[in-house]
């Protein structure tokens, strides 16, 4: 190897080391073509951008992943990044690598309208590639590890964007996938950019402790092992201090002080068998006093992410509590790295037995891509991953004792859903603990439930529901079952609100453009039939609006090859001062409803007022039916929208999430200061977890400028989010 020796030297030696000889070549030919591929390119760090594949697959043999792993990890941006195609990989390093590869890459440039879509539909390719080989997903976890520990040289909105991304979507697999160190890192990396004021805190907080911490776990370790020794063979002692941001987590979003976090410090037990750590628990439990609600057994009830311990918090003899956990060798192999302990501790990844457990820590990949396919909509996968993975657990039964794991928060209803969905569609009632309760209790461990069902056909859900669960999977599966107890007025529906929006747009194609533009739409938006895309419509599933720019595109390219037509389409309307037009109405007084300050951009609809003209909301707006259709007085709403040219100032309010005593007015008015904004009102309220609610309620002019303004105050010190409100508080 002549080019690029520099950059191999290190992984070289370490390839060397870990693999067999005709491995260790193979590896050695994906650096030489990954090197030459890249060859020019320059990191943000002003680096060559080969240091970047060689140092995702370092992080990959760190993981002990085997040599194909590395070799993808090499070649994992020669896809997205070069000339190189799919099919070249393929042909020099086989089809698994190029598999791996294809699975890590982005999908190119799709005619999606935001980065949101984007994201969800990438994360979707993602889940489906690794549910083919779940390895794809342990690279594309080290890509991101290695991305954020260089994250400091990326222009700054795209920093935050990163690491937003980073602390919602890819933490929580790592988390979901049991593989603790990278999840740890992803999250103290992540908090390091998006609130570097608090991590610091924390981070001199720990180092000023550090003398008092090492002797106190010293002392308290020896203490227990004296006792411990005479009760178990070989049982391992270690002691441990929680993450930055599991502290963080705790100060600012739980509102606990430093010292009230009891489980910053923690001592672990590992045993040799479960009986050992049951022993264990009993000897720890006799000599510290535990505190009361905080024990748990992972062991009988592992976590969904195949986490097994048994976690205690007791109080020691100098009145400091700290957590002691208790598990086997075994257990805490997958305990400190999940899915990847298969390949890190050479359980084999070939023999049935851990086949079996791969599957079985990865079943959530298969729900959620089902879940998704029968809903339709892609950014459903981002809400689950955002709500149901990070959560804390609460463990409830059912009649039979069967566990049923729920995020906190969540109520019988979500437990029903959790069950069956055939369940959660009939449930009328539900007991806990043998006493009937309303639907909206909230359930808690140890509870047993029972749920309360009728065999009546048609019998479904309520839409009140969507309002009362928190879990995504309950949305989704009641969403869906009115998508499809709905189906026949949902097509009716779409159908009608695709050809108004044709004519609204001028595209009047005729008989032969009108299937060769259906045939175009159903292939990008993946239907099956016209039908299911009216239905689609109907339901919410697609949102017009976003995709009329592709049908105009694609309509014009077919028009373009058909004699000029002459244009016929004229009938009574109503524009009003503000902008906002009404078909089929002349003469109407148009209102902009108070409730949701809809302005230009925002999907709007019209509500026929007794005696008072149209008032227009946002679509999403609270006081809107979701569907139409099954509302009362359908035919008050009526379709409307935004001229070209509309007025120029709009009111429009933001609600800003801030940490109490971290964000001053002054702040958030230099910031809009800088940006020449107008300032109509500011409200501000103290809420019970320690963040304050701004709301601020300014001129706009369309959606873009109030995101632009969003953006704005997002970056000002500590803003935790910033929201589209409606009225002021
Ligand atoms: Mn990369």
């Amino acid at each position: 190897m002549e080019n690029g020796a520099e950059y191999y030297e290190e992984l070289g030696r370490l390839v060397k080391e870990t693999y067999a000889a005709e491995e260790a070549e193979k590896i050695e030919q994906a650096f030489v073509f990954a090197f030459n591929a890249h060859n020019g390119q320059l990191r943000k760090s002003g680096e060559a951008y080969i240091i970047h594949p060689v140092a995702v697959a370092k992080i990959l043999i760190g993981f002990g992943m085997d040599y194909q792993s590395v070799i993808a990890a090499l070649l994992h941006d020669v896809v997205e990044d070069t000339p190189v195609t799919s099919e070249e990989v393929k042909k020099k390093f086989g089809e698994t690598v190029a598999l791996l590869v294809e699975g890590v890459t982005k999908l190119g440039k799709v005619p999606l309208a935001s980065r949101e879509e984007q994201q969800a539909e990438n994360l979707r390719k993602l889940l489906l590639a690794m549910s083919e080989d779940i390895r794809v997903i342990i690279i594309k976890l080290a890509d991101r590890l290695h991305n954020m520990r260089t994250l400091k040289y990326v222009p700054e909105q795209k920093r935050r964007d990163t690491a937003k991304e980073t602390i919602e979507i890819y933490a929580p697999i790592a988390h979901r996938l049991g593989i603790r160190p990278v999840k740890e890192e992803l999250e103290d990396l992540a908090i390091s950019y998006l609130d570097p004021v608090a991590y610091e805190e924390i981070k001199r907080a720990l180092a000023e402790q550090e003398p008092q911490r090492k002797e106190f776990l010293d002392s308290i370790k020896s203490k227990i092992a004296a006792r411990v020794n005479t009760v178990v063979k070989d049982a391992t002692i270690e002691g441990r201090i929680k993450s930055v941001h599991g502290i963080y987590r705790k100060m600012y979003m739980q509102g606990k002080t430093f010292e009230e976090i009891y489980d910053i410090y923690a001592v672990r037990l590992i045993v040799n068998t479960v009986s050992d750590c049951y022993n264990c628990l009993g000897v720890i439990h006799d000599m510290y006093k535990p505190i009361q609600g905080r024990f748990k057994d992972y062991i009988s009830t592992p976590k969904p992410n195949m986490y097994q311990s048994l976690h205690t918090t007791v109080i020691g003899s100098e009145g400091i509590p700290f957590e002691v956990q208790i598990r086997t060798v075994e257990m805490h192999k997958t305990a400190e790295y999940g899915i990847a302990a298969h390949w890190k501790y050479k359980l084999g990844y070939k023999d049935a037995e851990s086949n079996k457990r791969i599957e079985k820590g990865i079943g959530w990949v298969h729900d959620l891509l089902e879940a998704q396919s029968e809903s339709g909509d892609v950014s459903d996968i981002v809400n689950t991953i955002k709500h149901d993975f990070v959560s804390d657990e609460v463990f409830v039964f059912t009649p039979k004792g069967d566990v049923i794991c729920l995020p906190v928060g969540a109520t019988v209803i979500d437990f029903a859903y959790a069950i069956h969905s055939a369940v959660g569609n009939k449930m009328t009632g539900a007991k806990v603990d043998k006493h009937i309760v309303p639907l909206t209790h909230v359930v808690k461990t140890g509870e047993i439930v029972e749920v309360l069902t009728s065999s009546q056909p048609g019998k479904g859900p309520s839409r009140d529901w969507l309002k009362i669960v928190t879990t995504s999977e309950a949305r989704t599966k009641i969403r869906t079952w009115f998508k499809k107890e709905r189906r026949e007025e949902n097509i009716v529906e779409g159908k009608q609100e695709f050809e108004r929006e044709l004519r609204r747009n001028n595209i009047t194609p005729d008989e032969e453009q009108a299937a060769a533009l259906m045939q175009i739409i159903i292939e990008k938006q993946r239907v099956a039939t016209e039908d299911d895309f009216y239905a689609a419509l109907g339901y919410g599933g697609i949102i017009l609006s976003k995709i009329m720019p592709m049908i105009k595109e694609e309509y014009n390219k077919l028009a373009r090859t058909a004699p000029e037509k002459e244009v016929k389409y004229k009938q009574a309307r109503t524009v009003s001062s503000e902008g906002v037009v009404v078909d089929g109405i002349g003469n109407c007084l148009v209102k902009l409803s108070r409730c949701c300050n809809p302005i230009p951009g925002d999907e709007i609809i019209g509500f026929i007022t007794r005696g008072h003209g149209d008032s227009v909301h946002k679509r999403d707006c609270p006081n809107v039916p979701s569907v139409i259709n099954t509302a009362p007085e359908p035919d008050r709403w009526i379709r409307v929208y935004w001229s070209e040219d509309t007025k120029k100032d709009f009111s429009a309010s933001m609600l800003l999430t801030c940490l109490a005593g971290k964000t001053t007015m002054n702040d958030i008015f230099s910031a809009l200061n800088t940006i020449h904004v107008t300032v109509y009102s500011i409200n501000t309220r103290d809420t019970k977890d320690g963040r304050v609610l701004v709301n601020v309620t300014v001129n706009a002019n369309s959606v873009e400028h109030l995101k632009s303004m969003m953006a704005r105050l997002t970056k000002v010190s500590g803003v935790l989010s910033v929201d589209r409100s409606g009225a002021d508080l």
